[in-house]
């Protein structure tokens, strides 16, 4: 009697998807063995990719009424801002603490604004297809901008504009995760 198989608890587990990950985790709905590199976090908890994919929650589900809400939305927040921006925002703002400062809270304050206004317009639904529809309305917006104030060359001389619009980008993808 000198050696004792290892007690069960000490059994050591490998990911499904990964044989050489060793694991503990198991996806919340089938029980699969998951690891980090593979677990899918949705609102119900962890789950395998499978499980993630299977129960997309409704949320993350749009209708054709949810797209064309959107896309109407877009259009809409795209032209004010870009006729609004034309009208207010000089072209060729650089950098200097002033408009930088402007930059990073005007863009805080946009990005929030349109990913609000998408969630207001759908019900909140958020996802991919919001995330891009948001982006995807504050480059349309800053192209009708540029075009109205004299060609979208002058987007070179534009770093405070540019740089508060990848801000308000970067919040509304963070908003509508
Ligand atoms: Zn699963
Ligand atoms: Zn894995």
């Amino acid at each position: 009697m000198t050696s004792m198989p290892a007690p069960a608890s000490e059994e050591v587990m490998y990911c499904q998807r990964h044989p050489d990950v060793e694991t503990a985790l198991r996806c919340g709905r089938c029980e699969a063995l998951i690891c980090p590199r593979c677990l899918v976090f949705t609102p119900a908890g962890a789950r395998c990719p499978d499980c993630a994919r299977l129960r997309r929650p409704p949320m993350y589900e749009l209708g054709a009424r949810e797209y064309a809400l959107t896309l109407a939305v877009g259009v809409g927040i795209a032209f004010v801002l870009g006729v609004g921006g034309a009208l207010l925002l000089p072209v060729g703002m650089r950098g200097g603490f002033f408009f930088l400062t402007l930059a990073v809270l005007g863009g805080t304050a946009l990005g929030g604004g349109v990913a609000e206004a998408f969630q207001r317009a759908t019900r909140y639904k958020r996802g991919p297809v919001m995330q891009g529809a948001a982006v995807a309305t504050l480059v349309v917006a800053d192209l009708i901008r540029l075009v109205l104030s004299g060609g979208v060359q002058l987007i070179a001389a534009d770093l405070a504009v540019t740089l508060l619009l990848v801000i308000a980008g970067v919040v509304a993808w963070g908003r509508l995760r």
